[in-house]
C-alpha cells in the first residue's frame, strides 16, 4: 500500500497538511468527519468534498481499515475480535457489555516488552507499535461489527503498554476526543499503565484522559516478582508520579490489583495497599488473576478476595471486585495474545 495513513492524523495535523497543499482549513474538518465520524472506507464516498481534493487525497493518502478475521463470543457476552493489519499481523480488542455501557478494550502494541509474570501478552514478546490509525480503527471496526449498540467507553488496556507507544497513543486519544470524530470525553477514555513514571508526568502535561495504574502489589519486593518494570520505577517513584497527575472535574485515579494466590492476596497485603494509596482517594479494582499455562500462578478463592476487599473498605477506600470477563475465550485481562507476531 502506498501513501500516508490519513487516519493517523489528528485534526490539527491534517489541517496543516491540507493547508500546505493549498486547501482551506474547513476542508480538513470535512475529511476528518468522514474518516472518524462517518467511517468512510474510500475517498470517493466523501461526496461533499470537492472532486479535485478527493483526487489529491487519493494520490497522497490511504485509509487504513482493519478487517475482522476472527470473532469469539464468551458465555458472559464479552466478544474478542481479531483484526488483520496491512503487514499481515493481528491485533485483538475486546467488547465488554455492562448494564449501562459498552466498553471496548483496545490494544496499543503488537506484543509487549514488559513481561509481567501473570500476562500472556508479556510472554509473547514484542513485534511493533501500532500506529494512531490502527489504534482508533479498533473502535470503528468494533462498532461496524456491532452497529446495533453504541460503544460508550474505551479502555487502553489490551495488548501492549500504552505509554511505551506514547506519541501514537496521544494522537489516537486526540482523534477520539475531537468534536469532529467520536467526541469521547476524557471520562470515557481510560489509559492503563504498568507505571512508567516519567511518561505519567508527560501524559498529565499533554492530554486529559482517565488514568489507571496496574499496581498488583503494594511493596517493592512483591511487585518486583510480578512486574519487572518495578525495578526501574519502584513504588516510591510511581506513587510520586500519581500524586502529581492532574485530575480535573473530581475524577479519581484507578488502581488495578490482580490477586494472585499466595503472592499478593493476604490481609497484610491489603493493609499495605491501603497505606500506599489512601492519600490519593482512588478507586481500586480487584480482580482474580487469569493464570495461563506455564505462568506458575493461580487465582485465589472467593473468600480470600472478599477478605481482601473488606480490609480496604474498613480503611474507607472504594474497592470493587470486578468479575473477569471473557475468560473462556482468552479475552480477559492478561490473556490477549496472538500466535502470529
Ligand atoms: Fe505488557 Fe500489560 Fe501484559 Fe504487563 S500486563 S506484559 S504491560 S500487556
Amino acid at each position: 500500500m502506498s501513501g500516508r495513513d490519513i487516519k493517523s492524523l489528528p485534526l490539527v495535523a491534517l489541517e496543516g497538511e491540507l493547508v500546505a497543499r493549498g486547501q482551506p482549513p474547513f476542508r480538513a474538518r470535512q475529511v476528518f468527519t468522514w474518516l472518524h465520524r462517518r467511517d468512510a472506507a474510500s475517498f470517493d464516498e466523501m461526496t461533499d468534498v470537492a472532486k479535485d481534493l478527493r483526487a489529491l487525497l487519493r494520490e497522497h493518502y490511504v485509509i487504513v481499515r482493519l478487517p475482522v478475521v476472527n470473532q469469539l463470543r464468551s458465555e458472559d457476552r464479552a466478544c474478542k475480535l481479531a483484526l488483520q493489519t496491512d503487514d499481515g499481523r493481528q491485533v485483538e480488542c475486546v467488547l465488554i457489555p455492562e448494564a449501562r455501557r459498552l466498553t471496548l478494550c483496545v490494544s496499543t502494541q503488537i506484543g509487549c516488552r514488559f513481561g509481567c509474570g501473570f500476562c500472556r501478552t508479556g510472554a509473547m514478546g514484542f513485534a511493533r507499535n501500532l500506529t494512531p490509525g490502527e489504534i482508533v480503527e479498533q473502535l470503528y471496526a468494533a462498532q461496524r461489527t456491532f452497529p446495533e449498540q453504541r460503544i460508550t467507553n474505551v479502555v487502553l488496556m489490551g495488548m501492549g503498554e500504552p505509554l511505551d507507544n506514547f506519541d501514537h497513543v496521544v494522537d489516537a486519544i486526540r482523534i477520539w476526543r475531537s468534536d469532529y470524530g467520536a467526541n469521547l470525553s476524557p471520562r470515557k477514555i481510560t489509559l492503563s499503565t504498568v507505571g512508567l513514571a516519567p511518561e505519567i508526568d508527560r501524559l498529565g502535561q499533554t492530554i486529559e484522559v482517565s488514568l489507571a495504574i496496574s499496581l498488583h502489589a503494594a511493596d517493592d519486593e512483591t511487585r518486583n516478582k510480578l512486574m519487572p518494570i518495578n525495578k526501574k520505577y519502584p513504588l516510591a517513584e510511581l506513587m510520586a508520579a500519581c500524586e502529581r497527575y492532574p485530575l480535573r472535574h473530581r475524577r479519581r485515579l484507578t488502581f488495578e490489583y490482580a490477586l494472585v494466590a499466595g503472592v499478593n492476596d493476604s490481609p497484610e497485603h491489603a493493609r499495605r495497599l491501603a497505606n500506599l494509596v489512601k492519600s490519593l482517594r482512588p478507586k481500586i479494582n480487584l480482580i482474580a488473576c487469569n493464570p495461563f499455562a506455564g505462568s506458575g500462578f493461580a487465582a485465589p478463592d472467593e473468600d480470600t478476595i472478599r477478605r481482601f476487599q473488606q480490609v480496604l473498605i474498613e480503611k474507607n477506600l472504594t474497592a470493587i471486585v470486578r468479575k473477569s470477563r471473557g475468560r473462556d475465550i482468552l479475552a480477559a485481562c492478561g490473556q490477549l495474545a496472538v500466535n502470529r507476531l
